[in-house]
């Protein structure tokens, strides 16, 4: 049965989210991502993509992590990025927009350090859903919104999210609330399950929106992680396209 993701963000929230504390499961690790950033993995998702490689952290979010403040991550963000001279900095596993307290916290100390910026890689949902977050991410200069759309249509969304078709529109509002506030904003679309046909669908209505999105459209394929591989076999799903990750061309880098 499809579920509502505002009504799973809200029940998510209560469990990882504790005043200004979000709950993590790593902090903080490295990688190769955007030329080197250094990325905590939080807790809890309000959808339930069938090639996610977020495990226990998502499907359990009570079970694992650690509740912290915006300080604690903040300092291992930046003691990890200048060790390994990183200019970014990002918060991943899970969505980081829910608790949105803990993220504009954690926002504040990026922007006043001034050292470096910070990849919200998000599912857009949350900011679709409340045009006032938007406005909240507007103040920092630091920032940059990378919004993973979750296929090209509403029934593609819902086939891989297990979410109603309906929340799709979210993550197109999201893009246009955070342009509406002049957010840097860009996004990124997983096309694994996707025809030619429902992708200029999808790019119809970003140009509708905005031109500037088709120019700045990423394309996502499936990572064949083996957890993911079983998820996309229970769900009884082929992707069209996907990469071994030992094989990820650069450009997807
Ligand atoms: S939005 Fe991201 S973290 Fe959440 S289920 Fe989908 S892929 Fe996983």
């Amino acid at each position: 049965m499809p579920f509502d993701p505002i009504e799973l963000s809200k029940r998510i929230e209560g469990i990882v989210v504790r005043g200004v504390l979000r709950k993590y499961y790593r902090v903080a690790r490295g990688g190769r991502w955007y030329g080197g950033i250094a990325t905590a993995d939080c807790v809890g998702c309000n959808l339930r993509c069938i090639f996610c490689w977020s495990g226990v952290s998502r499907e359990n979010p009570e079970k694992v992590g650690k509740f912290y403040t915006p300080d604690y991550i903040y300092s291992k963000l930046k003691q990890l990025a200048k060790r390994r001279g990183y200019r970014q900095l990002r918060i991943s596993g899970n969505e980081p927009t829910i608790g949105r307290l803990h993220l504009l916290k954690l926002l504040d100390l990026v922007e006043a350090d001034g050292e470096f910026k910070f990849i919200l890689e998000t599912n857009g949902l949350l900011i679709g859903y409340d045009k006032s977050y938007a406005r909240d991410l507007s103040k920092y200069k630091c920032l940059h919104v990378r919004v993973s759309i979750k296929g090209c249509t509403p029934q593609e969304f819902s086939m891989l999210t297990g979410a109603i078709p309906e929340a799709f529109k979210l993550q197109l509002d999201a893009l246009k609330n955070l342009l509406d506030y002049g957010v840097s904003v860009h996004p990124a679309v997983m096309l694994s399950f996707s025809s030619k046909e429902s992708k200029m669908w999808l790019i119809e209505k970003l140009s509708e929106i905005d031109r500037v999105l088709v120019e700045e459209f990423e394309e996502e394929y499936v990572f064949e992680y083996p957890h993911v591989v079983e998820r996309l076999r229970k769900a009884g799903l082929t992707p069209k396209i996907s990469f071994k990750p030992t094989n990820i061309p650069e450009d997807l880098i």
